[in-house]
């Protein structure tokens, strides 16, 4: 059982110039392994912020507050550190890796996190299993990494890589955006795996509801302007999938 414990995050983003600009203004958020959780949102409200910042990402400063992994300073970590520690942060815009296949970025990764080789035969049966689940041609393996990865590419290889690195907390940017219906049902079938094992904590950041259709959370967070303004259950889901974020945007908070 693992806890991420995220206690009054402050972060800014580094602006060209050298100057700060801050975004997140004291996120609170605990997630445990086997639970899943939904960060929904209006779009610049922060939370790739968020999700980059967990992720180490060198553009944002981290100005107040804390994040922990079973007590162990996430902040302090690089982010290899945080993989190793169990953290799988899925990037928005994944980066592409020149020159490196999706079989041997998996394996290294893999190697990296568990401190060992995984054993040929029972790797290569699990990487193609794993492909098939998410109905993705066996060839993708030899291409490289987000190289040309069309969206819905690049979301399968990220449930790709979750389900068989296994972390303890996983943070899924927009994993819904750009995807068609049969897409979306997929990769949202390999969340729920992932969820279903009951090891992994899923943190779901997303603009709509409509992954939610399928992933059902059980706890949604509301994030407006930087930070949490109101939580709730999955009703709360259906609840902004009808009225949207606009009384939130009033300004007054929210309209209790
Ligand atoms: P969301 O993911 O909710 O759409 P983001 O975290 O992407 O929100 O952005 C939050 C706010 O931070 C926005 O106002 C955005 O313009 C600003 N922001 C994010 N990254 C940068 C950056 N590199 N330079 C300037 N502003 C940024
Ligand atoms: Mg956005
Ligand atoms: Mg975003």
């Amino acid at each position: 059982m693992s806890t991420l414990e995220i206690r009054d995050l402050q972060v800014s983003v580094k602006l060209p110039e050298g100057e700060l600009k801050p975004i997140l203004a004291g996120v609170n958020l605990t997630v445990r392994s086997g639970e899943t959780h939904a960060i929904m949102g209006p779009n610049g409200s922060g939370k790739s912020t968020l999700a980059y910042s967990l992720a180490g990402h060198p553009k944002y400063e981290v100005t107040a507050g804390s994040v922990t992994l079973d007590g162990q300073d996430v902040l302090a970590m690089t982010v290899d550190e945080r993989a190793r520690a169990g953290l799988f942060l899925a990037m928005q815009y994944p980066v592409e890796v020149p020159g490196v296949s999706v079989a041997n970025f998996l394996r290294t990764a893999k190697t990296a996190i568990d401190g060992q080789a995984p054993k040929l035969r029972t790797w290569s049966s699990e990487l193609k299993g794993a492909m098939e689940r998410l109905h993705m041609d066996p060839a993708f393996a030899q291409r490289n990494v987000n190289e040309g990865f069309s969206g819905g590419e690049k979301k399968r290889h990220e449930i790709v890589q979750m389900e068989l690195l296994k972390p303890k907390i996983a943070v899924l940017d927009e994993t819904d955006s750009g995807l068609d219906v049969d897409a979306l049902r997929v990769v949202s079938e390999g969340v729920n795996r992932v969820r279903d094992t009951g090891e992994t904590g899923l943190l779901l950041i997303t603009h709509y509801t409509r992954i939610l259709r399928y992933v059902k959370p059980d706890f949604v967070h509301v994030f407006v302007a930087g930070r949490i303004v109101e939580e709730g259950g999955r009703e709360l889901a259906d609840k902004l999938e009808e009225e949207g974020y606009e009384r939130y945007l009033a300004g007054a908070g929210p309209a209790n």
